[in-house]
């Protein structure tokens, strides 16, 4: 199995699919307890190339007790801060050294562009590995002046510790499958914790061949597990598992509420990335032909299964029909193929089941009377293609508007007055980001307080920064993921109070 759609594979990762695919827990490879195992699908073709383990309750309970067994004894407490530094920059360097093979995987199982899962997913990813690493010998606590009234005679002093959460459930959604585990993985790994880490059924694969690499590192036998299977049932066992300390999710913002409610049963840390309908806002100073750049990769890149992409566009009236012109002349121009072909620019969607969800928001879109200035259908043959879409003639309140698609559609709107864009931008239940296009700082100034989401770009848009936190407001989460507030996440305060 070396040639997809035509293109040699690279030689690592021909050997990778070769292999059989078991899951690894307690750093074994297994297969599921109950022998069953899950096909993985090609999206370009809707072919099924490989299977992995169908991991369920019983899995998650044997890597919830390895890494419980992990966290407690044996080698991995008695790594010192310098010592999960030189491990996370180990398993950085190795997945630089299989970055083409990762972006390989990612390409055949999300059905993304190649291109792309190298230059952005593997590329973020071991640089956010190496960001992380650095945070690991960065830990700490405040020492504080104690006043304690009531006993006056005696002197007190009080510190306080950031110690590891302990042992953590990541659940991850198959829109970037090694860049969302990585950002679970490395912070938890800095932080001291153990981890078990689910894939999305979708796209299992960079998981498992990334818990290859942390077991080539160096890292001791269940500190990482990567158990695959479905959501709702190693994901459920996991979210609900009374043996973890915290559970990471990004996903739907209907799952993610059922495992924020598994998880306060338990008391469980929980962080949860949702959905999002994010606004891109061109005020009346933008040249069209930007503004339609900037909007086209706002809502394109990825095939638009991206929780930050800019799904609802509003133009000001004076500008709204060159930008839309401008957009679909872009929509219409890109070359569909499948991830694996460099050549390719829009990939298939994840899988049938998202191509049919985003086709059925297009229809509802047009029976209720909007209309394509440029795609509206699926593409050619069997894969889960769909085109590039932009929706016009659209009202508030129809779903394309008010619902997340997580697809390459766009409904795009005329504004008249910037005080009421604000106002309009925030009439949804999300608040994930939102970009602003305009090179007029006052006016930007004053926009950037009024909107509610957790990323407000300006002239920019999906620039993800590992510095920056990065979460949702409103329906979009609860938590920040990146920056020094991963750290966070991941570690729980202790206050030590000494009488003297
Ligand atoms: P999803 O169901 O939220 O899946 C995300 C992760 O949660 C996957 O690993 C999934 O496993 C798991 N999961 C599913 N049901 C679960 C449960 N009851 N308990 C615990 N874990 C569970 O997302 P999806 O079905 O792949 O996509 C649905 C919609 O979610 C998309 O159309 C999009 O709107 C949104 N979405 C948003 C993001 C984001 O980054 N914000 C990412 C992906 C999807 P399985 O894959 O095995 O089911
Ligand atoms: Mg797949």
């Amino acid at each position: 199995m070396n040639r997809f759609h035509g293109i040699e594979l690279h030689p690592d990762t021909a050997t990778f699919l070769a292999r059989p695919r078991r899951m690894l827990i307690g750093g074994e490879w297994v297969e599921a307890a109950s022998g069953a195992s899950l096909p993985v699908t090609d999206p370009a073709s809707n072919e099924a190339f490989c299977h992995v383990p169908a991991g369920d309750a019983a899995d998650i309970e044997r890597a919830v007790a390895a890494a419980r067994q992990a966290f407690e004894s044996g080698e991995w407490p008695r790594h010192r801060p310098v010592d999960r530094e030189r491990l996370l920059l180990r398993l950085a360097d190795l997945l630089e050294a299989h970055a083409q093979e990762f972006a390989e995987l990612e390409a055949l199982d999300n059905g993304k562009p190649v291109m792309m899962a190298r230059h952005v997913d593997v590329a973020l990813s071991i640089d956010f590995i190496r960001y992380m690493a650095g945070w690991a010998t960065k830990i700490e606590g405040h020492t504080m002046e104690l006043s304690v009234p009531l006993v006056r005679e005696r002197e007190f002093f009080g510190f306080t510790r950031r110690e590891p959460v302990g042992v953590v459930g990541a659940i991850i959604p198959w829109n970037f499958p090694l860049l969302m585990a990585v950002w679970k993985v490395a912070p938890a790994l800095a932080a001291g914790c153990t981890m078990i880490l689910k894939p999305a059924e979708d796209t299992p694969l960079t998981a498992l061949r990334l818990g290859e690499l942390a077991l080539e590192a160096g890292y001791p036998a269940g500190v990482l597990n990567v158990v695959t299977g479905l959501g709702h049932t190693a994901g459920a066992a996991l979210a609900a598992h009374p043996g973890i300390q915290k559970i990471a999710f990004t996903g739907s913002t209907e799952v993610g509420k059922l495992v924020g409610k598994a998880a306060m049963e338990n008391m469980t840390r929980v962080s949860l990335e949702l959905g999002g309908k994010s606004p891109v806002i061109v005020l009346d100073d933008v040249d069209p032909a930007v503004a339609a750049a900037g909007a086209a990769q706002a809502i394109f890149f990825n095939q638009g299964q991206v929780c930050t992409a800019g799904s609802r566009l509003y133009v000001h009236k004076s500008r709204f029909d060159a930008v839309v012109e401008a957009l679909s002349g872009i929509a219409a121009g890109m070359r569909l193929g499948p991830g694996i072909d460099p050549a390719t620019q829009i990939g298939p969607l994840v899988s049938k089941v998202q191509q049919g969800r985003v086709m059925d928001y297009v229809n509802s879109g047009f029976a209720e009377g909007a209309r394509a200035a440029a795609g509206g259908a699926v593409g050619d043959g069997p894969g889960c293609f769909v085109q590039p879409t932009v929706l016009v003639d659209v009202r508030e309140d129809m779903r394309v508007v008010r619902e997340e698609i997580f697809g390459p559609v766009v409904v795009a709107q005329p504004f008249d007055d910037v005080e009421e864009i604000a106002r309009r931008a925030n009439d949804t239940p999300y608040g994930l980001a939102a970009s602003i296009w305009s090179n007029d700082l006052s006016r930007v100034h004053r926009l950037i307080p009024k909107i509610k989401a957790g990323t407000v770009w300006v002239n920019c848009h999906n620039i993800i920064e590992n510095v920056m936190p990065f979460g949702g407001f409103k329906q979009s989460g609860i938590g920040r993921e990146a920056g020094r507030s991963a750290l966070e996440l991941y570690t729980e305060p202790k206050s030590v109070i000494m009488m003297l």
